[in-house]
């Protein structure tokens, strides 16, 4: 396991305020047990909210046919994938297909880190999708600050049209997260500028990751 991972799940009792629920108020708290079934119902949720969220928003902002990516759901490290096995701990885009898939192993950190973890993740992926299908000169290079950006935008967006709440928390609960995942050298930035990056989107919504 990749230690950011370890000190993400040491961080847990400091993250568990911050949960997601989605519609008009049912809280999927992370706390409660049964906690598959828990991550399960989130990863459900987070899916049917964001591909809602881009497939109208996609084609006006961006002047595009939007071409949703095909979800290939939660699967198990090793499974095999268009771009490959499944790493563990992750979560992949895979632009050989289009399609976004989710490790088993890595949402079952909702167990433990909460439930906001899920929406990041699929937020995340789906903004991998988004950005193979703009014009390539918006896109950044590594792009993962900018899909990071885009997980924020959407789901700030989300939170700002009641699509989802945010309870017990706020932006500070969620930045939180990336303060435990601080990886040098990896693509995906260091915790500061993933949090900086997701409150950017958060705030402003997806145009604020294309200035
Ligand atoms: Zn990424």
């Amino acid at each position: 396991m990749r230690p950011f991972l370890t000190s993400l799940i040491t961080a847990a009792t400091v993250i568990t305020a911050a949960a997601f629920s989605v519609g008009d108020g049912t809280a999927i708290a992370a706390a409660d047990s049964g906690a598959s079934e828990s991550v399960a119902e989130d990863y459900h949720a987070a899916v049917d909210v964001i591909a809602d969220y881009w497939a109208q928003q996609a084609p006006e902002m961006f002047g595009i046919d939007y071409e949703p990516p095909t979800v290939r759901g939660v699967i198990d490290p090793g499974d095999a994938t268009a771009c490959g096995p499944m790493p563990e701990m992750n979560a992949i885009y895979c632009p050989r297909d289009h399609s976004v898939q989710f490790g088993s192993d890595y949402l079952e950190l909702a167990d433990s880190i909460g439930d906001v973890i899920v929406y990041d993740v699929v937020a995340h992926e789906w903004g991998h999708a988004i950005l193979a299908q703009v014009p390539s000169s918006l896109v950044e290079d590594p792009q993962e600050l900018q899909a990071e950006c885009l997980a924020g935008g959407a789901l700030g967006d989300l939170a700002r049209d009641g699509v989802i709440v945010v309870e017990d928390g706020d932006l500070e609960e969620v930045v939180k997260l990336f303060r435990y995942s601080d990886a040098p050298g990896d693509a995906h930035g260091t915790a500061e500028q993933q949090a900086l990056a997701f409150a950017a989107g958060w705030r402003q919504g997806p145009a604020a990751c294309f200035e």
